[in-house]
C-alpha cells in the first residue's frame, strides 16, 4: 500500500511517522486546558474530543471522547476500530468534501503546543519473556550458559504480573529506587540505591477487549482483541533483581516505573508489516499455534543523552521481528488460566533484543553484566544507567513512500533520595 495522501500536508513527508496511513491514537491538553483524545496526523493532532462535542463523527449513541481515554472507544470492538479509521482517512484524505475539511482544520492543534497524557487507563499489566536472544543472554549471565533457557521456555510464554500503578507517560522523570542489594560472598544483604539500573527495550501491547471469566481464548481470538502497540521501557534494577528474583520472580526490582510511548499504534497501521516468529525448535502445542504470522517488522532503536550532552548518542538497534512469542500468543497464555483480561490491560513483549551485540535491547546484555561497558561515541561508557541519563526508545514500519512511526518513549533518571524514607522530599 503506498502513502495515502493528506491535506494536512505534513502528513505526507516520507520520513515523517505520522501519516495517514498510521492515526495513532493518544491523549494531550494544550496550556492549562482539560485532558482531551486526539489523533496524530503529521505534526498535528486532530481533537477528536472536540469533534464529537461539535456533533460530528459521532461514533456510536453515548459519547466515547467525554473522558481522557481511548478505554471507552476500545470498548466498542473491532468493527468500530474499523470503521473509525476508515472515516479518519476519509476526512483527512486529499480528496475529502471541503465541509469534512473546514471542520477537522478547525480541530487541528500543532502537537508543539500539546503535553501527552497517558492514552489509556492501564487495567492490569504482565511482563513476558519473549525473545529468546534476551533469554539466552540473560539466562547465561545469571545462571551459565548449560542453563540458560529455562526448561519450560520453548514450550509457553514465561511472564510475571507487574503494577499498572508505576506505569507512566514518556517525559516522566525516574527517580532511581532504593532496594535490598546483596553482594557476592558471604556479607549479609543491604538497603541501598540500586547500582546497576537498566532499561528493557519492549513493546506494549494493549487489550481493548475482555475476556470472558473461566474461559480462555484462542491465539485467533486474542489477535482480534489486541486494539494497538507502544514503545515500552521496562526500568529493571539488576541488583535488586538478582537478589528477590528466586522463586517468585521480579518483584521490586521491575515496579519502580515502565514508561510508555504516548501514541497507541494501531493493529490495523500494522497490517502492512505482517511477520512470522522466529523458527521454532519444538512444535508448540495447539492452543498457542499462530494460525498465521503475528508480529510485525517494526524498527526499533535505543538512544542515550547523557547529562550535559548535546545530543542523544545510538546505543542500540534491533527489530520486534526477533521475537520467540507474539502478542496474541501472550495474551492467549495469559487466560489458559480462566483469569479475564480487561480493556485497558497491557502486555509486555519482553525486552528486545537480536543476535548482534549492538542488537541487545538492556544495558546488562550490552554491558554483558558490566564485564564489557558500551562505549558512547566518544563521551564516555556505560555498564549501568548513571544519573541524570536520559533513555530514548523510537520505532518505526518502513512501508513503500512512508513511515508508521511510534514517536518516543523517553525518560531521564534522577539521582536516588539521600533517604526514601524522609517526607520532606518531593518528587
Ligand atoms: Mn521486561
Amino acid at each position: 500500500m503506498p502513502l495515502l495522501k493528506s491535506w494536512v500536508e505534513s502528513a505526507n513527508a516520507p520520513d515523517g511517522q505520522f501519516p495517514l496511513n498510521n492515526l495513532p491514537y493518544g491523549v494531550f491538553s494544550t496550556e492549562n486546558g482539560p485532558r482531551r483524545c486526539g489523533v496524530a496526523v503529521g505534526d498535528s493532532i486532530l481533537d477528536v474530543t472536540a469533534l464529537e462535542e461539535r456533533g460530528y463523527l459521532n461514533v456510536c449513541e453515548t459519547r466515547v471522547f467525554a473522558a481522557p481515554s481511548w478505554n471507552a472507544f476500545m470498548s466498542l470492538g473491532p468493527e468500530t476500530w474499523r470503521r473509525f479509521r476508515s472515516h479518519l482517512q476519509a476526512v483527512l484524505g486529499a480528496r475529502a468534501a471541503q465541509a469534512d475539511r473546514d471542520v477537522c482544520f478547525n480541530a487541528l492543534v500543532p502537537q508543539a503546543d500539546a503535553t501527552m497524557h497517558l492514552p489509556v487507563e492501564i487495567r492490569g499489566y504482565a511482563d513476558f519473556y519473549g525473545c529468546k536472544n534476551h533469554a539466552i543472554n540473560v539466562g547465561t549471565m545469571f545462571r551459565g550458559p548449560e542453563n540458560a533457557l529455562p526448561s519450560n521456555y520453548l514450550h509457553l510464554p514465561i511472564a510475571y504480573n507487574g503494577r499498572a500503578s508505576s506505569i507512566v507517560v514518556s517525559g516522566t522523570d525516574i527517580r532511581r529506587p532504593w532496594g535490598q542489594l546483596k553482594d557476592p560472598g558471604g556479607a549479609p544483604p543491604r538497603f541501598a540505591p540500586s547500582e546497576r539500573f537498566d532499561f528493557e527495550l519492549e513493546l506494549g501491547a494493549i487489550v481493548g477487549q475482555p475476556s470472558k471469566f473461566g474461559k480462555p481464548v484462542t491465539v485467533a481470538e486474542a489477535e482480534t482483541m489486541i486494539f494497538g502497540y507502544v514503545l515500552l521501557n521496562d526500568w529493571s534494577a539488576r541488583d535488586i533483581q538478582t537478589w528477590e528474583y528466586q522463586p517468585l520472580g521480579p518483584f521490586q526490582s521491575k515496579a519502580t516505573a515502565n514508561t510508555i510511548s504516548p501514541w497507541i499504534v494501531t493493529s490495523l497501521a500494522l497490517q502492512p508489516f505482517r511477520t512470522s516468529t522466529q523458527p521454532r525448535e519444538v512444535q508448540l502445542l495447539p492452543h498457542l499455534q499462530e494460525p498465521l504470522p503475528m508480529l510485525f517488522d517494526i524498527d526499533l532503536e535505543v538512544l542515550m543523552l547523557p547529562s550535559g550532552a548535546g545530543e542523544p548518542l545510538p546505543v542500540a538497534r534491533t527489530n520486534y521481528k526477533e521475537m520467540y512469542y507474539s502478542a496474541p500468543q501472550n495474551l492467549a497464555h495469559h487466560t489458559t488460566s480462566g483469569c479475564p483480561v480487561e480493556v485497558g490491560d497491557m502486555l509486555g513483549s519482553g525486552t528486545i533484543s537480536g543476535t548482534e551485540p549492538g542488537s541487545r535491547g538492556s544495558l546488562v546484555e550490552l554491558s554483558w553484566g558490566g564485564k564489557e561497558p558500551v562505549g558512547l561515541n566518544g563521551v564516555g561508557t556505560r555498564s549501568f544507567i548513571e544519573d541524570n541519563d536520559t533513555i530514548i526508545m523510537r520505532g518505526a514500519s518502513r512501508g513503500d513512500g512512508y513511515l508508521v512511526g511510534f514517536g518516543e518513549c523517553v525518560g531521564k533518571v534522577l539521582p536516588a533520595y539521600a533517604d526514601p524514607y524522609a517526607r520532606d522530599e518531593v518528587l
